[in-house]
């Protein structure tokens, strides 16, 4: 990793450059679409809310997964025991108090950890004994992140930030990174860069950025936490038509605006996921 803060974003966004399956996810740009095109991929609240979820079958879970910490002061169990699924089409908000285990969650979500005991599965395949070359691809194909600090490149437009993402991979992704930031309705604001943006328009160009690669599954940590009520409204409407497209979307949170937005909550309290009624 580079001191230089922009380079060390950029190296955490576009992650390891070479990639066997570029050619792959190249091919599926063309159609333009934002979220998955596949039409059976798309779901109606309604019948998201009918729908049992399949396991078996989610893009992400993780199975009886215990994370422990190492430490001087002795061992730190983050998360015991935990069971989540990540579903097509749903958002799900994760609350709990401050270290209760959301960022190991996420972490491990996202592939950037792994579990003690436990499990991750990928559309049912276990992640572990991956090479990390394989995991940089994989996230790249699967997972998709929004951050609460947005972590855009100061000095890039919002199309090449947008487009960063694929820097290494075989082809031009100007035009769908076009097509993204029309979806999230930066279609005039194509050309600025974030110091010409207001929060909610950055958070708005990192979300186009992390479809970019059409994820199955969106990783947000605090996605409202730097934006006023108003902005946090129409940023969580935007995840939530995203999710109607397809998208698992996965939100740590402290801001109950979020859970009003979810389809359910689940609660972390010492590292135990517990479902609410929320
Ligand atoms: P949250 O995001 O909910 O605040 P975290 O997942 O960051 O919670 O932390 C859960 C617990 O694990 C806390 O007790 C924290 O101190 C501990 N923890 C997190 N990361 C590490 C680490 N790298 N090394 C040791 N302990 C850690
Ligand atoms: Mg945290």
């Amino acid at each position: 990793m580079s001191d230089d803060p922009a380079a060390s974003e950029a190296e955490r966004v576009v992650g390891d450059g070479a990639s066997d399956a570029a050619g792959a996810v190249a091919g599926a740009v063309d159609d333009g679409a934002v979220a998955p095109s596949d039409p059976d991929a798309r779901v109606s609240a309604a019948e998201l809310a009918a729908r049992e979820p399949d396991p078996t079958t989610a893009p992400l879970r993780l199975v009886d997964v215990t994370k422990r910490y190492e430490g001087g002061g002795g061992t730190v169990t983050a998360l015991s025991h935990v069971d989540f699924a990540v579903n097509a089409g749903e958002v799900i908000a994760v609350i709990g108090p401050s270290g209760s285990g959301k960022s190991t969650m996420l972490n491990l979500l996202g592939l950037l950890d792994d579990p003690t005991e436990g499990r991750v599965e990928l559309h049912g395949t276990p992640v572990a004994g991956r090479s990390e070359r394989e995991r940089t691809d994989v996230r790249r194909e699967t997972i998709g992140f929004v951050f609460q600090d947005f972590h855009l490149i100061p000095t890039l437009s919002a199309v090449e930030n947008v487009r960063l993402p694929t820097a290494f991979l075989p082809g031009d992704y100007t035009d769908r990174a076009v097509d993204l930031l029309e979806r999230v309705g930066l279609g005039d604001r194509l050309d600025h860069t974030p110091d010409e943006l207001s929060g909610g328009q950055k958070q708005r160009v990192a979300i186009a950025r992390s479809l970019i690669n059409e994820p199955d599954v969106l990783l947000a940590d605090e996605p409202t936490g730097n934006l006023d009520r108003d902005t946090g409204v129409s940023v969580l409407e935007e995840i939530r038509s995203i999710a109607r497209g397809g998208v698992g979307v996965v939100a740590v949170t402290h801001d109950d605006l979020v859970t009003d937005y979810a389809d359910r909550t689940v609660e972390l309290v010492d590292g135990v996921l517990e479902e609410t009624d929320g």
